[in-house]
């Protein structure tokens, strides 16, 4: 029996913000999937994983710490946090831990932005920067993003958003490079932007997925940081170091902005393993500069295969390409799902002709291509 659920009487009972809004779509039932799927398995490119995992180092580091289980992990990341701070020779006050970056996207906007404040997006920016600014009830302020190939957006348009900042702005959240459509900029274009705004705009760059970047034009937006107080970055262990698992993001920002946040975050919201293990993968340079190099081969070979397949690819500096199919991707979505390949749905970013898809290792993309090649026949 499916349990009374009277959404409109608590609804009416939420704060403004939260009754418009609709949770995260984490795309689909994997759990399922996975308990359905026959061997060799479903290969997972929903979700920019990193097929390879953690190097050995974090993996032992999580298993120590599996000794102290009965106890709170300590609530400052002392140790983490002198890791990131000599990593990035940063000051240790100008790093905030999160529970996932996606936990500092959201205390951002809870911290700086509410009713009768502005936040600005792009049209194709991570749908987590909408979510944050509704749920803290600011009014989303969006730019479109520069056009390109059919549907494919070529990315974000800098201009545009900084056209779409007024007086009552409080964030700018923009990835670089951008999840879902793989694109970037160059750091000198960001250098720009942050000249044009006011220093009372706070401009949160998410750069999950940094660590996979080959083109020498961008570098980490930390490098801006001494130039810029209104400057946000944020970081994670979810991507190339291959820790989605644990949920471990961080940002880095002035220490009186860290200062303030730290007002509104749970004491121990990032846990033992996850710290210990992420100390490990900070110092396993070896093992991030293997995943780099595999990506950087397996991203070319990848998006010349879909290419070759006439299929339109955005460049990408990510471990995921986006693709455009030129029709609608949900028939073809629906026989990858059924062929054992996890794609990522675009319709979500008003993108219905495309799908997401993760950079695998050589065996996954063969696999991807294999049931491709069938549901395109
Ligand atoms: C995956 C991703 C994140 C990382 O989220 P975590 O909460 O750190 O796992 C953040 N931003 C973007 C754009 C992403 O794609």
């Amino acid at each position: 029996m499916a349990p009374r659920a009277d959404l409109a009487f608590f609804e009416a009972l939420a704060q403004p913000g939260v009754r418009g809004l609709r949770a995260y779509d984490p795309g689909l039932d994997l759990v399922a999937l996975r308990r359905t799927a026959g061997l060799p398995g479903l290969v997972e490119l929903g979700s920019n994983e990193n097929s390879l995992g953690p190097g050995p180092a974090a993996r032992a580091a999580f298993v120590a710490a599996a000794g102290s289980l009965h106890r709170y992990p300590d609530p400052n990341g002392g140790d983490l946090k002198r890791a990131l701070a000599a990593h990035h020779r940063v000051a240790t006050e100008s790093l905030l831990l999160g529970n996932g970056s996606h936990e500092l996207l959201m205390m951002l906007a809870q911290v700086f932005a509410g009713p009768g404040q502005g936040v600005v997006m792009s049209r194709h920016g991570f749908a987590v920067y909408a979510l944050a600014a509704q749920a803290a009830g600011a009014e989303l302020q969006w730019a479109e993003s520069l056009p390109g190939d059919h549907a494919m957006p070529r990315g974000h348009d800098l201009d545009a958003l900084a056209a779409a900042v007024t007086p009552h702005t409080r964030l700018v959240y923009l990835a670089n490079p951008n999840n879902p459509t793989g694109t970037w900029f160059e750091t000198a274009r960001l250098a720009e932007f942050l000249q044009r705004l006011r220093d009372d705009v706070l401009v949160v760059v998410d750069e999950a997925y940094l660590e996979y970047v080959t083109d020498p034009a961008l570098v980490s937006a930390l490098t801006l940081l001494p130039a810029h107080r209104n400057l946000v970055v944020t970081r994670t262990f979810s991507k190339a170091h291959g820790l989605a698992g644990l949920r471990v993001g961080y940002l880095v920002a002035d220490p009186g902005l860290v200062a303030v946040m730290e007002r509104v975050r749970e004491s121990f919201n990032v846990n033992g393993p996850g710290l210990a293990a992420c100390e490990a993968a900070l110092g396993d340079a070896a093992h991030l500069a293997s995943v780099r190099s595999g990506n950087a081969r397996e991203r070319e070979a990848l998006a010349d295969a879909l290419r070759a397949r006439e299929l339109i690819v955005a460049p990408s500096q990510t471990n995921f390409l986006l693709v455009d199919f030129g029709c609608d991707a949900a028939p073809i979505e629906s026989r990858l799902v059924a062929g054992g390949v996890v794609p990522r749905p675009m319709a979500g970013y008003g993108l219905a002709t495309c799908l997401r898809l993760t950079v695998g290792t050589r065996e996954e993309n063969r696999r991807l291509l294999q049931v491709l090649d069938e549901a395109l026949a």
